[in-house]
């Protein structure tokens, strides 16, 4: 089986609700950069797709950083003079700032007011709050349940406020999925996982993962492909402090989040700018004329920002729909399941698999006859290959592979000039080999 196989498939079968369905799982989980919802996160992945988990130890140098203590919450609420929860982590798990510290104390709403946290624009959503490097403890409220609080609130009245967590030596968890190919040389696909309840970022980048992950374990494969699964920023730079071995055998690469929003999709740039993997992505995103967004890159967003520091300068952009940050739902309790649909998570499945498509298919070769056009119906090449009648497409792939194999272009180049689909152009140019039109182009040249 081949990628464009596997392509031609997802028509009939559609993976996006098999996604969503995966992301609802997930949902629940109150994840964290540490702790035992990342874990259980991994083992769900683990249940899937073949993943190796490691555990890093709090204290672990990397680089300038270091692995942070491992967080487990149990509980967090905040109780009126009744005894009600008015605040309650076990109705969302947003409710709590990530990384709370523990507290268990009375106080009265003027004292606790510092600790909470709303969105006054959007008063029916709750935000996301975290505070990991610095100690701090804090609740999430939608506006509305704020005002009504102050409303019913007695002058000098007491809370009771606990948030049942330790911050105790552990553990930084991440996984990786490695699919060996014929080749060392690898595709890193890289998923931050350490969100809570939150679909778009960064559920639908781990369903999209999981199920890519899937699908190119039953092709043959010229890379091997990588998949981690890690928590943002900190993940990263654990892994690559560890990993400076594999991180040079990586050839391509994406970060993988927001990609089920219904927003077009949008590709960042690699550092490098004109690595093949944005050529590739470019590429792919232009076909069919679909809306799209090519932005340069920049030093700030998910874990490209590590892939793509001076010392390791990898060929890393990300494929994402409407990026961090650009959607009001963002970070806030309303990037929820109903914000992620089927249709955008299988739409992303389709562009990841096509950007792998061009990848594994992509070669340099060389014209074996370049004066004049060498004679193709004697060799049974012309109309030999593709059956649609009146469809010129396989004749033109020819043509075009053979005039532009001067070992300078690409498939891809060819691809993108002629404007003829790149599996036609690799079909071609595979026709071509084997009747000793083309050659392998100098893999140094
Ligand atoms: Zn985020």
């Amino acid at each position: 089986m081949t990628i464009t196989e596997v392509l031609s498939r997802l028509d009939d079968k559609p993976l996006g609700a098999e996604m969503h369905e995966f992301a609802r799982s997930l949902f629940p989980i109150c994840r964290s950069i540490t702790g035992p919802g990342f874990r259980e996160t991994m083992a769900r992945v683990e249940e899937r797709i073949p993943v190796e988990v490691h555990e890093v130890p709090s204290g672990t140098a990397a680089f300038d950083w270091v692995v942070p203590r491992e967080w487990r919450i149990r509980d967090a609420y905040v109780k009126d003079a009744g005894g009600c929860r008015v605040i309650d982590f076990q109705e969302c798990n947003l409710h709590v700032v990530g990384y709370s510290v523990p507290v268990q104390a009375r106080m009265t709403l003027d004292e606790l007011r510092p600790h909470l946290h709303t969105l006054p624009d959007k008063p029916d959503w709750i935000p996301y709050r975290t505070s990991y490097y610095t100690d701090a403890w804090g609740f999430c409220l939608t506006q509305r349940a704020l005002d009504a609080l102050i409303e019913s609130t007695a002058e000098g009245a007491e809370f009771e406020v606990c948030v049942d967590s330790t911050l105790e030596d552990g553990a930084l968890t991440y996984a990786e999925c490695l699919l060996p190919g014929s080749s060392t040389e690898e595709v890193l696909i890289s998923c931050h996982a350490c969100h809570p309840s939150l679909a778009n970022d960064n559920l639908s980048g781990m369903a999209v993962a999981v199920a890519l992950a899937q699908l190119l374990g039953g092709v043959a494969r010229r890379y091997s492909y990588r998949f981690v699964f890690i928590p943002g920023t900190i993940g990263s730079i654990v892994w690559l402090s560890r990993n400076e071995e594999a991180a040079a055998r990586i050839r391509h690469g994406l970060v993988i989040a927001n990609v089920g929003d219904p927003g077009d999709l949008h590709y960042k740039k690699s550092r490098r700018g004109d690595a093949e993997i944005d050529r590739a992505v470019g590429y792919v995103l232009g076909l069919h004329a679909r809306r799209h967004v090519i932005e340069e890159f920049s030093p700030y967003g998910y874990d490209e920002r590590q892939y793509c520091s001076p010392g390791f300068d990898l060929p890393v952009g990300s494929l994402t729909r409407t990026p961090f940050g650009r959607y009001p739902e963002y970070h806030t309790s309303a990037d929820n399941l109903d914000f992620i649909e089927p249709a955008a998570l299988e739409d992303s499945l389709a562009a990841y698999l096509r950007v792998f498509e061009v990848l594994e298919g992509n070669g340099r070769y060389v014209n074996r006859l370049p004066k004049c056009e060498p004679q193709l119906g004697k060799r049974g090449l012309y109309r030999a290959i593709g059956t649609t009648p009146g469809d010129r497409t396989p004749e033109m792939a020819l043509l075009w592979v053979l005039n532009q194999s001067d070992g300078e272009h690409t498939l891809l180049d060819i691809a993108v000039r002629s404007g003829l689909p790149f599996a036609a152009i690799r079909t071609a140019a595979d026709a071509l080999l084997e009747h000793g039109l083309l050659g392998e182009s100098d893999p140094q040249g």
